[in-house]
């Protein structure tokens, strides 16, 4: 085979492919696939390439362009992008160029004048100005002169509104084709879902395209996940600081934790700087670019970094937060190593985190959205609390089957120490049976512990066999057997919505005795016997947190830190631990003023850590006067009640407490029925109130939906939740 270089002043001829290959751009050999395309790519064929980030996919067009006469048109989204690849074209000796709003009249000139004297072999373009009104005949100019290789689309699933990047513009592309009939397309993209995949072939109208899917598997990453817990940060900078010669990228899920780790990090020496949407444009290019400089270290930053970034030599992703779908995860990780070098992707996993993109669910108006959202978030809570090889769980989510032992992941390297935990699987899913498989994880789980919740004495799950009799474990132990249970598919919940627990065939399996129940084991519980090292590491752990809350509310106020407490106050706090806020009145730098503004949250955090490091016997609260119809409070109970005492609204205590809104409510609604003082009118707007009021006077006051279908969509469950106590306690008095 002979094929000879297009380039007009140069007449080289190859061999072989693999010539050419080293000839423009120095490789040996073509990474998987590559050849392949190139070749269909030669003879004029449509294709479709997916192929993961790093994978070489620009090749993939550029070296067809230099070997076959014409023109090769690169529709790209990024001006930074196109910018980048002109560069490195052009270093290489190969004719390309851009034509974006980036550019002088000037400039636009002389590039189209070398454009038409068919200098130029390859030349990128943003959609929105391919398909101008003025660019339109240009480029039917430089097709009938010239002729056009092909058009190639990078980023091809920005077409699609089921990929995590839609871009209207894409959509119009189809009129490429229309405009162009015998010009090939080549559609590449690093989005591997079957439904995306579709969507690009339909939408961009592509004729009997190759379809060529790579494998997902980036051998060269080392996949890591991490119970996050209160020492997280310290094993972040650890982590960094082990990797000091090279960039890494700290994704947290909110602007506030990325300005905060940032910040941090800055103050431990390390130069990072922060990047997400809350940023001006200027201050975003100029951050970005000192990291691709290398003059910066370490971005932290939201999701919102990456797309445009094409940095080979990142060596350490990690995600201090949980991603919300593993999509997005893989490609958010997959920025590490794309020059093929070892590279790490280390994940940060707490169920804070869980409760939190729940939260966030609950807030979405959409139905659908809500479930998608769901399904998502459990196949990321799959990944990260599996106990399978990490690679295998991702390119299985990629419909690939890797089953194997990848000896590149934690799970391989480490495998978790295992224990037998059936006996405590059978009391669960007997909990499922006995309640008729009606009900989500965290009532089985309440049932199970034994709560004096009203709506399980209404419902008369008290009288049932297995009600208490998991009240020797904590409800986040259960939790995590539950959710291992689902895991390993020995039960199931339904997707609608609701997450409803049912058995299956292998539920009752696991009943029966035929089948026992393994799981990691749950760490086993400190030792209460603390030597001098650990005090002090216990010290400057609760020092850190209180310092990060005084940073919260410094900026929550625009103030500086000091301003809320100094330096010394927060170390008296240390040796004398107060959970009290009398205790606390009694910390040098507490005056009334910063007694009631800020007691009761570093009181909590306070009391939470001791409780967590098992510093303090548990706070006893006396119980005083209290009738004996009322039921002791749970510690979560009185939390919730104090803080909703305190005047803090039901989003604050939920993200407090790490729980659901509803949750809130929910507890609020009993707290109330028990005859604790609560605050209506804070609950709800006594605008509202009538008219709830009114409709459980009409429909009764058994099902929330009813009520809800009675007084109308405009009113949530929330509000109805309250107003139902309100008005049974009404009806007792
Ligand atoms: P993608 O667009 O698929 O993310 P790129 O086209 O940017 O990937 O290529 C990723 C890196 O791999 C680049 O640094 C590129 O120069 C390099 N590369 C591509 N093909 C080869 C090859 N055959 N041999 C060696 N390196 C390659
Ligand atoms: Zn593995």
């Amino acid at each position: 085979m002979t094929l000879h270089s297009a380039i007009a002043s140069t007449t080289p001829t190859f061999d072989s492919l693999e010539q050419a290959l080293k000839h423009y751009f120095g490789y040996d050999r073509f990474r998987p696939g590559q050849r392949h395309i190139v070749e269909t790519a030669l003879r004029g064929q449509d294709l479709l390439v997916i192929m993961p980030t790093g994978g070489g996919k620009s090749l993939c067009y550029q070296l067809p362009a230099l070997l076959k006469p014409g023109l090769m048109v690169v529709v790209s989204p990024l001006i930074a992008l196109m910018q980048d690849q002109v560069e490195t074209l052009n270093d290489n000796g190969i004719p390309a160029t851009f034509l974006n709003s980036s550019l002088s009249n000037e400039h636009v000139q002389q590039r189209t004048a070398q454009l038409l004297r068919g200098e130029i072999k390859l030349l990128y373009v943003a959609p929105e100005r391919l398909l101008n009104d003025r660019f339109l005949p240009f480029l039917d100019r430089l097709h009938d002169a010239l002729g056009l290789v092909a058009i190639a689309i990078d980023e091809a699933h920005c077409v699609s509104e089921w990929g995590h990047d839609f871009r209207p513009e894409y959509r119009q592309l189809s009129q490429i084709r229309q405009r162009y009939p015998t010009v090939p397309l080549l559609a590449l993209t690093a989005t591997a879902t079957q439904r995306v995949q579709q969507d690009i072939v339909v939408q961009l109208a592509l004729r009997q395209p190759d379809v060529y899917v790579a494998s997902f598997n980036r051998p060269n990453l080392y996949y890591e996940v991490r119970p996050k817990e209160r020492n997280a940060y310290a094993d972040l900078l650890r982590e960094i600081r082990s990797h000091r010669h090279g960039s890494c990228i700290v994704y947290c899920f909110s602007r506030k934790l990325v300005d905060e780790t940032a910040d941090r990090l800055q103050q431990d020496g390390i130069v990072a700087l922060p990047y997400h949407a809350g940023l001006s444009d200027r201050v975003r290019t100029e951050n970005q670019t000192r990291f691709i400089r290398d003059d910066v270290q370490v971005m932290v930053a939201t999701v919102a970094f990456g797309m445009g970034i094409d940095k080979p030599d990142v060596r350490l992703v990690v995600h201090y937060n949980l991603p919300r779908n593993l999509e997005g995860y893989y490609q958010e990780a997959g920025r590490a190593g794309r020059d093929g070098e070892p590279s790490r992707c280390l994940l940060f996993f707490n169920t804070g985190d869980v409760s939190k993109i729940n939260y966030l669910i609950d807030q979405k108006p959409d139905e659908a959205e809500q479930m998608i959202a769901r399904q998502q978030l459990r196949q990321v809570l799959d990944y990260a609390e599996g106990l399978e090889c990490r690679r295998t769980i991702q390119l299985r989510y990629f419909g690939e089957d890797f089953s194997g032992n990848c000896q590149q992941c934690d799970n391989c390297l480490n495998p978790k120490p295992i224990e037998d935990r059936t006996v405590d699987a059978q009391k669960f899913l007997s909990c499922v049976a006995r309640c008729k498989e009606r009900f989500g994880m965290n009532y089985i789980i309440e049932v199970l512990r034994g709560s004096r919740s009203s709506k399980i004495q209404q419902r008369g799950h008290h009288k049932l066999s297995t009600y208490g009799i998991g009240s020797d474990r904590s409800a986040e132990d259960w939790k995590h057997l539950g959710r291992s249970l689902l895991h390993q598919g020995l039960l199931d919940e339904t997707s609608d919505g609701y997450s409803v627990l049912r058995l299956n065939a292998r539920s009752w399996e696991v009943m029966r005795g035929q089948r026992p129940v393994q799981m990691v084991a749950t760490r086993s519980q400190r030792s209460s016997v603390a030597d001098d090292s650990q005090a002090a590491s216990t010290r400057e752990l609760l020092m850190d947190l209180l310092r990060s809350l005084r940073k919260t509310i410094a900026n929550e106020q625009s103030v500086p830190p000091y301003v809320i407490f100094a330096d010394s106050s927060l170390r008296l706090m240390v040796q004398s631990r107060p959970t009290t806020l009398e205790e606390f009145a009694s910390i040098s730098g507490v005056g009334s003023h910063k007694l009631t503004q800020y007691g009761p949250r570093f009181t909590e955090t306070i009391r939470q850590f001791c409780q967590e490091h098992g510093l303090l016997a548990q706070t006893v609260t006396p119980v005083v006067d209290e009738p004996t119809s009322k039921p002791p409070l749970s510690a979560r109970r009185r939390q919730i009640l104090n803080l909703h005492q305190q005047g803090i609204a039901p989003a604050q205590i939920a993200l407090e407490c790490d729980l659901r809104l509803g949750t809130i409510y929910d507890n609020l609604a009993t707290l109330l029925e028990w005859g604790e003082v609560i605050d209506v009118d804070q609950l709800v707007d006594p605008e509202r109130q009538q008219a709830i009021l009114g409709a459980i006077a009409q429909v009764g006051d058994d099902a929330l939906r009813t009520i809800r279908d009675q007084v109308g969509e405009d009113y949530d469950f929330n509000e109805i939740r309250i107003m139902r106590s309100v008005w049974r306690m009404q009806q007792l008095s």
